[in-house]
């Protein structure tokens, strides 16, 4: 019987190809008595994340008010009652600067 040494609980067995896993429900596993710390790529996929959510906006040739650049992201947003024109949204690539516009 192996208890986690972190929480103290029962770790289950858990058959993994020829081995065994020794796993606790805190998210602690163990195999041949060597620590495998299964959050180690968790922080990676976050970022990649966050990544992917910026490029999957869309460009457009809006002037920016701001700065003048003439690349911005858009994206629409319907406003209240569904029979209202949806607003469309802006961001600067260059600056960052956000605003709106009603269709
Ligand atoms: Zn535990
Ligand atoms: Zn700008």
């Amino acid at each position: 019987m192996m208890f986690c040494p972190k929480c103290g609980s029962m770790l289950k067995p858990l058959k993994e190809g020829a081995r065994i896993m020794w796993v606790c429900s805190c998210g602690y596993r163990t195999t041949d008595g060597k620590i495998e710390i299964s959050e180690k790529i968790k922080p990676k996929k976050d970022i990649e994340i966050v990544e992917e959510k910026a490029e999957r906006l869309p460009i457009t040739e809006e002037q920016c008010p701001k700065c003048g650049n003439e690349k911005s992201y858009f994206w629409t947003k319907q406003t209240r009652a569904a029979d209202e024109p949806e607003t469309r949204f802006y961001k600067c690539v260059k600056c960052g600067h956000t605003w709106r516009e009603y269709s």
